[in-house]
């Protein structure tokens, strides 16, 4: 049978996709993978049974439709995150990037804007234009950092519908204070949406943007299991907002969004918070170790609150990229000129990856 191959430029798709990329993170099987920021560790044994076990019980009633309001896990989610949180204050979805969709299909849209400090999380502007809306991307300083006065001076400029702080900052690792979360709330108009996504890669004592909530209805936490939860392919992301916000979310997501299965699994894996966050010390020890070592072999890392590296000084990105790919280890090229990102591993993997640099250091 003949079969004709078309391109999407043949299918009567609409105007504002044509051209646009999808995000294609390379998926290789490297036995080094540090390349899209998981947590490197697995969920530890007991945990993965209890999980398991959970599982078990839903599958029970799986010929049901799950709770549409998944309250017992969010009621879980206000106790994990504490600050006097409720549950009405809690959203969640298959992974924070598909709450960020439900922010933007309900405050964003054909005719609107959503704005980011650039450079930052690529699927943002994604997001952003697959809901019809316009990307308006603001500037950092040279170190990635950004100052209250600069970022609410952007803002007001801009005017945007609705604004992604994230912090601290993908792909730089670069932190962000409090002040100038509340200096931007103050310049905007529309939802401002913190993207804690490696808050608890963050110094011990760091306070997170939910202590900023009350008196602040525009303002958006969200969060995901994917990252210090090591819970990635679980697919759990969820927000602390105003009860409100919450109520825009219910008009746009689709009905029973959030499997019987997935709100089993991530209420069992909350209940063991503590173990799931234990490997959290050891990654940032890995990362500052990785800081540590690049910096000794001439390149220059960027403080990094996360659980991964960027560092610059790389005179070829694309070819130690190509080289470490070479020897076993993926990590990820940002399209940031003279830098390159990696994800803190294990030990082992981390030391598979410095080995590999070090061995690479001359040629690059
Ligand atoms: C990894 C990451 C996420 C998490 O995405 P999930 O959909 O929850 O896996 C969100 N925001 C940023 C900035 C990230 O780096």
């Amino acid at each position: 049978m003949d079969r004709v191959t078309i391109s999407l430029d043949d299918l009567p798709i609409r105007d504002d996709l044509r051209g646009l990329k999808p995000y294609g993170a390379p998926q290789a099987p490297l036995p080094v993978a540090l390349n899209v920021n998981e947590n490197t560790h697995p969920v530890p044994a007991d945990v993965a049974s209890d999980i398991l076990a959970s599982i078990g019980a839903a599958l029970e009633q799986v010929n049901r439709y799950p709770d549409r309001e998944f309250t017992r896990l969010r009621e879980a989610f206000a106790g994990y995150l504490g600050g006097g949180l409720v549950a009405e204050q809690i959203w969640a979805a298959n992974g924070s990037n598909e709450v960020l969709q439900h922010v933007l299909q309900a405050f964003a849209g054909p005719g609107r804007t959503a704005f980011g400090f650039a450079p930052t999380y690529s699927m943002y502007p994604l997001l952003t234009r697959a809901t019809g809306a316009d990307w308006v991307a603001g500037a950092r300083a040279e170190d990635y950092s950004l100052s209250a006065a600069s970022a609410a001076e952007q803002v007001r400029r801009a005017d945007p519908d609705v604004i992604f702080l994230c912090a601290p900052n993908n792909p730089t690792g670069t932190p962000m204070t409090l002040d100038v979360i509340e200096a931007v709330y103050a310049a905007s108009r529309g939802i401002v949406i913190v993207d804690e996504a490696y808050q608890e890669f963050a110094p011990r004592d760091t306070a997170s943007a939910v202590s900023l909530l009350p008196g602040r209805e525009r303002l958006v936490v969200s969060r995901t299991m994917s990252k210090a939860f090591a819970f990635a392919g679980a697919r759990v992301g969820y927000l602390a907002a105003d009860p409100a916000v919450v109520d825009a979310l219910r008009l746009v997501r689709l009905p029973y969004h959030l499997s019987a299965l997935t709100q089993a699994a991530a209420e069992a894996a909350l209940r063991h918070a503590d173990t799931m966050l234990g490997m959290v010390d050891e990654i940032v020890a890995q990362r500052d170790r990785i800081s540590r070592e690049l910096a000794a072999m001439g390149y220059r890392p960027h403080e990094s609150w996360t659980n991964f590296v960027l560092f610059g000084g790389v005179a070829d990105p694309a070819a130690v990229w190509q080289a470490l790919y070479e020897r076993g280890v993926l990590i990820r090229d940002v399209g940031i000129p003279g830098h390159l990102r990696v994800t803190a591993g294990t030990e082992a993997e981390t030391t598979a990856f410095l080995a590999a640099m070090a061995s690479i250091d001359s040629q690059a």
